[in-house]
């Protein structure tokens, strides 16, 4: 894992440097190691923390609670093996405040400090699976909107080949940095600024997901996503609620679905 954090007026600069695809970029120059499953041995992906991390006074057999998080999540019909993998893998209590630890593994959104929230885990597995459907395992080059206290970053983490990750917050994009250091991800950046605006360096993604809802998709997320790209963000429907959204890049133009009903945190614009 690598960490920028620039001041608001400063252009966003991850530290590692960018292999940038050719221009038009294709889909499948973004996925070259999907194309040679040999050159990305999973292992390489995410390295569980080592055992000596501390718990936080966790309390429990955290592997066995989080087996039965991840059971009740596969009851609710979502049965992507990459996404439920990687539920499994990483461990929810090391995101939230040690008052919160003994819920970690409850289906229930938490509070992450700032007015934030991290999801309900059935929440992050459904736009997850919404995410990966049907589209080439890893998925390449990822973009999230709102890192919040870090955890779904390190599930994109585990499916994708290269996350980057943003949050307007200094606050929360510091506590991210500190809760994903020992999980040592080498593939994923943290970055500081505001995600409305996407992350055009990175860019062409294969995928954004968003964690905060707005009352529409800004136009720099699709400008910003591959052909054959796919985004998955909460959108507000009318003023009182929200709705998940997926748009699919094609030749043909953005193909919107709209899904089930969500309440998210506002999408906000500028950095704090
Ligand atoms: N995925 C996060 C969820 C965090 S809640 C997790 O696993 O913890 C959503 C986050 O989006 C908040 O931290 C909020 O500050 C952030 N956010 C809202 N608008 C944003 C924007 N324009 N750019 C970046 N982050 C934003």
């Amino acid at each position: 894992m690598s960490a920028a954090g620039q001041g608001p007026n400063k252009p966003l600069k991850p530290v590692k440097a960018l292999a940038r695809p050719r221009f038009p970029a294709r889909l499948d120059e973004l996925l070259p190691q999907a194309a040679k499953p040999s050159s990305l041995p999973r292992e390489h992906l995410a390295k569980p923390a080592p055992p000596s991390v501390p718990s936080r006074g966790v309390g429990m057999d955290s592997v066995a609670v989080r087996r039965g998080m991840v059971q009740k999540i596969a009851a609710l019909g979502i049965h992507d093996a990459g996404v439920l993998a990687a539920m499994d893998k990483v461990e929810r209590h090391l995101f939230v405040d040690s008052a919160l630890v003994g819920q970690a593994y409850e289906d229930t959104s938490l509070p992450i400090g700032l007015g934030q929230t991290i999801s309900k885990p059935s929440v992050v597995a459904r736009m997850l699976a919404l995410l990966v459907q049907g589209r080439p395992s890893p998925l390449g080059r990822v973009l999230e909107i709102g890192t919040g206290c870090g955890y779904q970053a390190a599930l994109l983490a585990q499916l994708a080949t290269e996350v980057y990750s943003i949050e307007r917050l200094r606050g929360l994009h510091d506590k991210a940095r500190a809760n994903l250091r020992l999980l040592r991800l080498p593939n994923l950046h943290l970055l500081y600024g505001d995600g409305m605006l996407a992350f055009a360096k990175g860019a062409p993604y294969a995928a954004i997901i968003a964690a905060a809802g707005g009352e529409a998709i800004p136009a720099a997320w699709t400008e910003q996503l591959a052909m054959g790209g796919r985004l998955v963000a909460p959108v507000h429907v009318d003023a009182q609620s929200q709705a998940l959204m997926v748009v699919d890049k094609t030749p043909q133009g953005l193909v919107y679905n709209r899904h089930e009903a969500v309440h998210f945190v506002p999408l906000k614009s500028g950095t704090l």
